[in-house]
C-alpha cells in the first residue's frame, strides 16, 4: 500500500484539553472546526466529551451537524458564523447554537426560530466577526431579555503576550459586557496563556488541543509515517527531482516516499526538514512533488520501509516554520489520502 499512515493520538488531545483546563478556574470548551483541525471532528469530539467537555464550537452549521451526529444529544455546539440564510433547518434539527454576529443575523434568528437558544459574538477590535459596539449598544437591552447562552469575542494578537492589543480588547470586552447576566468567553488557546483576567466563564481552545503553538507544553497528537516506494544510489554530480535543484556531492542513497504537497506537505517546506528513521534524521533532497518526496538515507545501515514526517523529531510547528506558515495550516492541510488510525 502506498498511502501514508496518519496516527492520531486521542489521549494526547484529551491530555492537552485537561492541561489547558487546569490553567483556568472556569469551564473549558473545545473548538473542533475544520474537521477538528484536520484530525477528525467526530473522534476528537467524542474523546473530549468522554473526558468531560460539555461545549464545542465549529465554524459552520454543516460542521455542527457532523459533530452533533458524533456526540448525540446533550453537549452544546456553538457556530461561530452565526445564523446564515439556509441554516435554519440545520440549526433546529441538530440543536446548534449560533453565535449571532450582526443585527441581520439576530433578526433572522428570532424570526425563524423564536425561543431557540443563541449566543452573541461581539467585535472588540479584530474587525472580523461580531457586532460592532454601536449596534450592540442599540441592541443590548432587547438582547439581554432574550437570555443569550453565551457572549463571546475573539483576540487578534493573543499569541503575542506583550501586544498592547490584548489589554485593549480585554477592556473593550469588559466595557461591552459590564453587568450582563450571561456567561462570557474571550479566550482561545493564546488567551488562556495570558492569565486569569482573560478567562471569564468559558475558554475556547483549538490549536493547543492538537499540539500546536502558542501552547508550548502541548503534546504532539499526530504521527505521519510515509512508505518508501523505491531506493537508489546516486553518483556524485547526479541530480534529484524537478528542476535539478539538488546535486549529489558524494555517493548518496535516496529513498522516494509516497506523499507530497497534494497531501498537505506544503511545497514551501522545501528541503528544510528531515524525515526520521528510528530517530535518525534523513534530509529531504530536491523539491517536494505532488505525490512524492525524495529523502537522503545515506546515513542508515539499511533501507527503511517507512520514514516518519511527523512524530519522532518533527513537530507540526517545525514543518510550519520550514514552510513559512503556522501549525494551524499544517494540521488543517493533513491529507485525505492517508490511512487514519486513532489511538484511544
Ligand atoms: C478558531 C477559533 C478559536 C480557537 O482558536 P485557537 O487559536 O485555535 O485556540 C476560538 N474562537 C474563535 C472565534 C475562533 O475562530
Amino acid at each position: 500500500m502506498a498511502t501514508g499512515h496518519l496516527t492520531i493520538d486521542l489521549s494526547a488531545v484529551v491530555q492537552n484539553w485537561r492541561a489547558l483546563d487546569a490553567m483556568t478556574g472556569c469551564e473549558t470548551a473545545a473548538v473542533v472546526k475544520a474537521n477538528g483541525y484536520g484530525l477528525g471532528a467526530g473522534p476528537v469530539s467524542v474523546a473530549l466529551a468522554q473526558a468531560g467537555a460539555r461545549r464545542f464550537f465549529v465554524a459552520t452549521a454543516e460542521e455542527g451537524a457532523t459533530v452533533r451526529k458524533a456526540l448525540g444529544a446533550g453537549p452544546m455546539i456553538g457556530v461561530f458564523s452565526g445564523h446564515m440564510e439556509g441554516d435554519t433547518d440545520r440549526i433546529r434539527t441538530h440543536d446548534l447554537i449560533p453565535m449571532l454576529n450582526s443585527v441581520d443575523q439576530m433578526l433572522r434568528h428570532v424570526e425563524s426560530l423564536p425561543g431557540h437558544r443563541f449566543g452573541f459574538q461581539l467585535d472588540t477590535g479584530m474587525n472580523r466577526l461580531g457586532l460592532e459596539a454601536e449596534d450592540w449598544a442599540a441592541l443590548r437591552e432587547i438582547a439581554e431579555g432574550l437570555q443569550p447562552a453565551l457572549i463571546m469575542s475573539h483576540l487578534a494578537c493573543a499569541d503575542e503576550p506583550d501586544h498592547p492589543m490584548n489589554l485593549q480588547q480585554l477592556q473593550q470586552f469588559r466595557d461591552m459586557t459590564a453587568g450582563i447576566d450571561a456567561p462570557r468567553s474571550l479566550s482561545a488557546t493564546g488567551g488562556i496563556l495570558l492569565g486569569h483576567a482573560f478567562h471569564f466563564d468559558l475558554t475556547r481552545p483549538g490549536v493547543g488541543l492538537y499540539g500546536g503553538l502558542p501552547f508550548e507544553d502541548s503534546l504532539q497528537t499526530v504521527r505521519l509515517d510515509l512508505p518508501v516506494i523505491q531506493t537508489r544510489t546516486v553518483a556524485p554530480g547526479e541530480t534529484v527531482g524537478y528542476g535539478n535543484t539538488w546535486t549529489a556531492g558524494a555517493p548518496s542513497r535516496i529513498a522516494t516516499v509516497s506523499a507530497g504537497y497534494a497531501d498537505g506537505l506544503l511545497r514551501a517546506i522545501g528541503d528544510r526538514v528531515a524525515l526520521f528513521a528510528d530517530g535518525v534524521p534523513c534530509p529531504i533532497r530536491g523539491r517536494i512533488s505532488m505525490d512524492l518526496i525524495t529523502v537522503d538515507i545515506t546515513g542508515l545501515a539499511a533501507d527503511p520501509d517507512y520514514l516518519t514526517m511527523l512524530g519522532d523529531g518533527n513537530t507540526v510547528d517545525m514543518l510550519a516554520d520550514a514552510a513559512g506558515t503556522i501549525g494551524y495550516e499544517v494540521l488543517t492541510s493533513l491529507g485525505r489520502r492517508y490511512s487514519r488510525n486513532y489511538i484511544p
